[in-house]
C-alpha cells in the first residue's frame, strides 16, 4: 500500500538543500526566460562543461521557488518545475526520509 501525503503541508523535500539539476532542454527552457533563469545558477568546471542548477534560498538552503516555511509550502514554479522534482515520488522511501529528516515523521 503506498502512503500519500499532502505536499503543500509538508515541503520536507524542497527544504533540505538538494540539488537540482535542469536537463539539457529545461536549461534552454529556464535560459530563455529571464523570471525562470534567475532561480538557476551556471556551474562551470575547469574543463569548461557546465550544468545548470536551481538555486538555493541563504541562508535556510530551501529551494528558492519555495514559498512559505516547512509545514506550509507551495512551488511558485509547480508547472514549470524541472523533471527532477517531478519524479520525486510522495510516499516513496526518499519522500519518508525527507520528512523524517525534517522531523515531520513517516
Ligand atoms: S517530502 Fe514527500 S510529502 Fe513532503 S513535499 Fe516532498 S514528496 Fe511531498
Ligand atoms: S522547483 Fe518547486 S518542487 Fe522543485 S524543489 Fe523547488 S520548490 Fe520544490
Amino acid at each position: 500500500m503506498s502512503t500519500t501525503f499532502d505536499c503543500c503541508a509538508c515541503g520536507a523535500c524542497c527544504c533540505l538543500g538538494f540539488d537540482v539539476l535542469l536537463t539539457e532542454a529545461e536549461t534552454e527552457r529556464f535560459e530563455a526566460d529571464p523570471r525562470l533563469g534567475k532561480l538557476t545558477w551556471l556551474y562551470r568546471n575547469s574543463g569548461g562543461l557546465t550544468a545548470r542548477f536551481l538555486r538555493k534560498d541563504e541562508p535556510t538552503g530551501q529551494c528558492i521557488a519555495l514559498a512559505g516555511r516547512l509545514g506550509a509550502v507551495r512551488c511558485t514554479i509547480y508547472s514549470e518545475r524541472p523533471n527532477l522534482c517531478r519524479v520525486f515520488e510522495v510516499g516513496s522511501p526518499d519522500c519518508l526520509e525527507a520528512r523524517a529528516k525534517t522531523g515531520l515523521g513517516p
